[in-house]
């Protein structure tokens, strides 16, 4: 079986990009994987401080490896967005084949600071984790948003400059980087996002020399996936599109079975949506 960052590796040659999809529960676990065994390509669950703490850290963990070794699959689990030491340290304890520590909105040297002391963790565990940092503010929920969120600047200025994030990976060793190139979490009404910018992308793949990983990648164009992609991204994250995928397909188990009360009937219809998001979603990063 391939690690995660053999598998990287390999997606950065290939110039494809790995799909990372959140879950909150056993549906979209399944949803997930089907629709990434459905093509045949590796693929990263993550999951939020909030939704590691819905499913339990520890059973997530458990629940992942059990398809990666049942199936023989390349299937990973990220611990997306978190805001401490300590709850880094619990993700490895628990098992997690990557770890992301979230500093955006710290100062650049205390972000610094505890995004190395999460990777000398990684590198002392007896496990190749691989550890992700956050540098330029992308805001911060994974809903549908009437506007751009409060402190997300998509101006020149405000995206991550590349000699910065050169800085910082030499200065804290990470395996991948989260910028901020225009992108922002969640979606707008509507659909579609504002264009990523693909130079700035360019530039900073180029000044770190390891994986770009894009964040709110639900609602941008298949277009800008594309470029960004050929541009040095190799992690894609797609959270509010399956949110919402999941809960319209929930609807529709509710109303159109309106006196069924077994769950695994009347949720079926929310694992085939999330499914059928993610596998739209894993042909675009795969250029299947
Ligand atoms: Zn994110």
């Amino acid at each position: 079986m391939k690690t995660l960052r053999e598998t990287l590796k390999e997606a950065g040659e290939k110039k494809v990009a790995v799909g990372h999809f959140n879950i909150s529960n056993t549906e979209g676990l399944w949803g997930v994987f089907k629709a990434a065994q459905s093509l045949n390509v590796p693929v990263i669950i993550g999951v939020s401080e909030g939704e590691r703490d819905f499913v339990g850290v520890r059973q997530v963990s458990v629940l992942v490896k059990s398809i990666r070794e049942e199936y023989d699959y390349p299937i990973y689990l990220n611990a997306d967005h978190t805001y401490s030491f300590d709850r880094v340290k619990e993700a490895i304890d628990a098992g997690f084949d990557s770890v992301i520590f979230d500093g955006a909105r710290l100062s650049f040297e205390e972000n610094v600071s505890i995004t190395k002391q999460c990777v000398e963790y990684a590198r002392g565990c007896g496990r190749d984790v691989l550890v992700e940092a956050e540098l330029g503010f992308i805001g911060t929920s994974s809903k549908v948003l009437d506007e751009i969120p409060d402190g997300v600047l998509l101006d020149e200025s405000s995206l991550t400059d590349p000699v910065k994030a050169k800085e910082f990976v030499d200065a804290t060793g990470v395996d991948m980087l989260a910028p901020a190139i225009g992108n922002f979490h969640g979606m707008l009404r509507g659909g579609v996002d504002p264009k990523l910018n693909i130079e700035r992308t360019k530039a900073i793949a180029d000044a770190v020399g390891i994986p770009l990983v894009l964040h709110g990648g639900s609602g941008n164009s298949e277009d800008d996936f594309k470029q960004a992609i050929a541009n040095g991204v190799s992690i894609v994250h797609i959270n509010t599109e399956i949110r919402v995928a999941y809960k319209q397909g929930l609807q529709i188990g509710l109303t159109e079975n309106p006196d069924e009360v077994a769950p695994y009937k009347f949720l079926k219809p929310a694992v085939k949506a999330v499914q059928d998001v993610v596998e739209k979603k894993l042909r675009f990063f795969n250029r299947l």
